[in-house]
């Protein structure tokens, strides 16, 4: 069965059309990257995903059940799961303990103080910090790392509640390019190990081109176009629209060069 389907999301904020008539869909371990300018409406799609936005109509069904309008907690119980920046509060706590935190959260466990909080469920959250590459660094405070470590963690901890579906918008904001392909290729090989789906977006199309199975492109609310990586690229209509502004046409043909 499909594990994401939308199909008719409509928002709008006063005058402005954040969404008109978004539909796509995504099976299990896909990777799917929207992309679109500055103010496209990618991170409405993704609130409206994640229950953080009702859609004024529309539908998001989640393994065939409607979601649609459920607190975001809820969304997350029924496997949805997105990444969060470590609070600042959880910086002195090791990198182990904030993954544990998760999975705690996760659990529903209620830990009070003077409890085995320090071990509980630290076998799984070293697991989880092997995955993504993070094990050596568990007993280091997160403040101590680097940005793009952090990252890692974030990714970790977002994996504690099991996730079918991983929302990540704009994952690698802010950090140099070799640390965000390495972020991108772990969350690649983790998707396709654990079929667990992707849906991301990125400013950096080096990162949306090598490691999606599919682009929607989004412009002034609207899919513009929907496929594989060199469907994309080769839509006449995207690069007219969008990446000729956005000057990734020429980035393209670059990489196309390289290859
Ligand atoms: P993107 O993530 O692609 O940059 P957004 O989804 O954040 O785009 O925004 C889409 C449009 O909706 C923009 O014009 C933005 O200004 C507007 N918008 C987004 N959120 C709100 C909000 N909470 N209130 C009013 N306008 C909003
Ligand atoms: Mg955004």
């Amino acid at each position: 069965m499909t594990l994401l389907k939308v199909t008719g999301l409509n928002k709008r904020f006063g005058g402005v059309v954040a969404a008109k008539d978004v539909a796509f869909a995504l099976e299990a371990g896909d990777i799917l990257a929207i992309i679109g300018p500055n103010g496209a409406g990618k991170s409405t799609t993704f609130n409206m995903v994640s229950g953080q936005l009702r859609p004024d109509s529309g539908e998001v069904l989640l393994d065939g059940q409607p979601i649609s309008g459920l607190a975001p907690r809820e969304v997350w119980r029924r496997g949805i799961g997105r990444t969060f920046q470590i609070a600042q509060t959880f910086v002195s706590m090791s990198v182990a303990e904030n993954v544990q935190m998760g999975l705690i959260s996760w659990h529903d466990r209620i830990v009070t103080f003077g409890a085995r909080a320090e071990t509980l469920y630290r076998p799984e959250a070293l697991r989880l910090l092997d995955l993504v590459g993070m094990r050596a660094d568990a007993d280091r405070p997160v403040r101590e790392l680097a940005y793009g470590d952090v990252k890692r963690v974030e990714l970790a901890i977002a994996l504690a509640s099991a996730p079918k579906l991983l929302l990540m918008d704009e994952p690698t904001a802010g950090m140099a390019p070799k640390e965000r392909a390495q972020l991108m290729d772990i969350t690649a090989t983790i998707a396709r190990q654990r079929k667990i789906g992707v849906l991301f977006t990125e400013h950096d199309m080096d990162a949306v081109f090598a490691h999606s199975d599919r682009i929607l492109v989004l412009v002034r609310g609207e899919i513009i176009a929907d496929g594989k990586p060199d469907e994309v690229r080769a839509n006449a209509r995207v690069k007219q629209v969008y990446l000729g502004e956005m000057g990734v046409a020429a980035a393209m043909r670059a990489r196309r060069g390289r290859v």
